[in-house]
């Protein structure tokens, strides 16, 4: 039963529909990509309950619901180029990668972005491009984007992202404080943000900044207990946490 995957994948698309994702491209990409090699083997046989998990380094791999809204918000067609921040698991970042033309995703934690991107090459998605950093810079190289996803909570937009994002693209994010968050999305009409609000949620925080080199040095466990003290703590189980 437990690695039963594509009825599991097939009852998650259900319980998706079920609750208001009409975007038949996103739901069959979250049929196709398997969430269960995306979770820690521990945590393999919830991989399909609708529930935010923890990863290493005191993150989460996003609720399959949360996924597939910000995905749906964004209104993918195939051709558009993508940038995603906070790449954690890569479970996102596949999900785009079925979806778009190209995807560049930015993880500040290097030991996130080299699991995800052995996973990734393994499944075989070619059109994306993983980059370790500070998300709140973006890609100005790469820019600019028709669609920029957001999957870690900040108060305010980074304005780089903004700046990065072209006429008439999207931007979808959870957005304010710790306790009070709403996934958005931000059209840019002539230069200015038209902004809808979708649903509250909990996101681990956007951490501005380079990583620091203890960062990158120490062994993940240890980086996971240091982080919790951090206020960057794992999922709840309680179901709270969306992503
Ligand atoms: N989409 C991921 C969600 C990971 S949680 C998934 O489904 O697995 C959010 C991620 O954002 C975390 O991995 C966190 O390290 C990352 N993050 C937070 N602030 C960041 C920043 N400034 N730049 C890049 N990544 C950031």
């Amino acid at each position: 039963m437990t690695n039963d995957w594509r009825s599991q994948r097939r009852a998650m698309r259900k319980d998706l529909e079920r609750r208001g994702i009409r975007d038949q491209r996103v739901l069959d990409a979250m049929e196709r990509v398997p969430r269960e090699l995306f979770v820690p083997p521990a945590e393999q046989d919830l991989a399909y309950s609708d529930q935010a998990l923890p990863i290493d380094c005191g993150q989460t791999i996003s609720q399959p619901y949360m996924v597939a809204l910000m995905t749906e918000c964004l209104q993918l067609t195939g051709n558009e180029r993508v940038l995603e921040i906070g790449t954690g698991s890569g479970y996102q970042t596949a999900v785009l990668a079925e979806l778009a033309k190209e995807v560049v995703s930015i993880e500040r934690w290097p030991v996130l972005s080299r699991q995800a991107a052995q996973r990734l090459s393994s499944l075989g998605y070619r059109n994306v491009e993983l980059r370790v950093g500070d998300g709140a810079l973006g890609a100005p190289d790469r820019a600019p984007f028709d669609r920029i996803l957001i999957t870690a909570a900040a108060e305010q937009c980074p304005p780089a992202l903004w700046e990065q994002l072209a006429e008439g693209g999207v931007l979808v994010g959870p957005f304010g404080e710790r306790d009070d968050q709403w996934l958005e999305s931000r059209r840019k009409i002539g230069g200015k943000p038209v902004v809808s609000y979708h649903v509250p949620c909990r996101f681990v925080p956007f951490v501005m900044g380079k990583p620091v080199p203890r960062e990158i040095v120490e062994p993940p466990e240890e980086r996971t207990s240091r982080e919790s003290t951090d206020n960057t703590g794992p999922a709840s189980r309680s179901g709270e946490q969306n992503g």
